[in-house]
């Protein structure tokens, strides 16, 4: 049994300005990798560029990582990253430029490797990074992984290496300007973390702290989604701050928890969906945790129960329905779940994070059960 979890994490309101003095501990030239305008909207971006030009520390912003940041996207920031002599990387905004930060940081530090080495199993170190959440979902600022599209394999997989950041500044203002659509895709991704970590082959007590605590956190989030998914396309004024920093705290618990475990058979399945259907990454995993849990529950109902009373659910089927209402449906065809089940039947590395043997009907159960599957 073991636990590691060495990135240094702050959750507070003015987070990076009270933290500043150790964010520029860590090099003398920074780069800062963020998505296209988010950052630039909702104050994080400002807030570590106050820092920056208060203390004449050089940066270069590279703002355009797209969700879902691919291979190529790497390669091209991290040129630009090296070009600058960059010694630390910020990552600000989503999981999209949290993980390219990290893959972009490894790039760096190793001039002498091409994009290829991202997915070979070298002994490489990144650069310093360093994290600043604006989605509840990933917990990236304190996961070891950067899930990176591979346009080659027509899918989604995370790099060959553990890039911790070093420090995690998470602030839930920032959370201010999304919408409630993001607010309900991100939490989805944290509870789907939660779930999976809990139900994994390598659950074990210390994650346990984790998931557990996140799904009891998520429980108490469950009303306050529902009552945004009743008006998904606005801002939710409704919220405090107070809700803005429990989705956040969400989010890391969740995060910390798959940082032991990783996740499951539903991420593995989602970066299907999301590849060849656009759906965004928590809905795309959300929509299969019901169908999981029962197919779980075959073999071990009561850890499936645990779950469920945690959220506050006393079924699947009612935790399902919860979900549909947040989420709403994804189709594909008969085909695609065929190959997407022969895909999944493929990864042995993702099947073994499932405890018990797994068979292609019981994919195909899961499929079909959380998709509108039509001939
Ligand atoms: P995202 O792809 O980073 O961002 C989604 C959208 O939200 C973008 O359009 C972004 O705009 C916008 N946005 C970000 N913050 C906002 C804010 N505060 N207000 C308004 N809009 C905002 O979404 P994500 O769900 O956080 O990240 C998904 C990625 O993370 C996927 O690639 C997934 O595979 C990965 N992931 C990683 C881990 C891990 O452990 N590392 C775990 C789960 C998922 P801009 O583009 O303008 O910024
Ligand atoms: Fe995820």
């Amino acid at each position: 049994m073991q636990f590691f979890a060495p990135t240094h994490v702050y959750l507070e309101k003015n987070c990076v300005d009270n933290h500043k003095q150790e964010l520029l501990s860590y090099g003398k030239r920074a780069f800062i990798i963020t998505g296209k305008h988010s950052s630039a909207v909702n104050g994080s971006l400002a807030d570590v560029l106050a820092v920056l030009d208060e203390t004449s520390v050089p940066y270069l912003i590279y703002n355009d990582i797209e969700e879902n940041p691919s291979v190529e996207t790497v390669a091209k920031a991290a040129a630009e990253g090296k070009e600058f002599q960059a010694d630390f990387v910020i990552g600000i905004g989503g999981g999209s430029p949290l993980d390219a930060a990290k893959a972009i940081a490894l790039l760096i530090a190793n001039p002498q490797e091409d994009a290829c080495c991202l997915y070979e199993p070298k002994d490489l170190k990144a650069l310093p990074v360093i994290a600043i959440p604006t989605t509840c979902g990933t917990g990236s600022e304190v996961t070891p992984n950067a899930v990176l599209t591979r346009h080659a394999f027509k899918t989604k997989k995370s790099i060959s290496y553990n890039i911790y950041p070093e420090l995690a500044l998470v602030d839930g203002k920032y959370l201010a300007s999304a919408n409630g659509r993001l607010l309900i895709h991100t939490a989805v991704d944290a509870l789907a973390h939660c779930v999976e970590s809990r139900l994994h082959a390598k659950a074990n007590v210390y994650n346990h702290m984790f998931s557990e605590y996140g799904l009891s956190l998520w429980g108490q989030l469950v009303p306050v989604l529902e009552q945004i998914a009743a008006g998904p396309d606005a801002v939710p004024s409704s919220l405090s701050d107070e809700d803005l920093e429990a989705f956040m705290l969400a989010s890391t618990v969740a995060g910390m928890a798959i940082a032991q475990t990783t996740t499951s058979l539903p991420h593995a399945i989602s970066y299907e969906i999301t590849y060849n259907h656009g759906v965004p990454h928590g809905k795309a995993c959300g929509i299969f945790l019901a169908a999981y849990m029962d197919e779980y529950a075959r073999n071990n109902p009561e850890d499936v129960n645990r779950v469920l009373s945690l959220l506050g659910f006393d079924s699947t089927e009612s935790f399902g329905e919860y979900l549909r209402r947040l989420l709403g449906s994804v189709a594909i065809t008969e085909e695609e779940s065929n190959l997407y089940a022969d895909n999944i039947m493929a990864n042995a590395s993702k099947l073994s994070t499932y405890p018990f043997p797994i068979d292609r009907e019981a994919i195909l159960r899961i499929l079909t059960c959380s998709l509108d599957v039509t001939a």
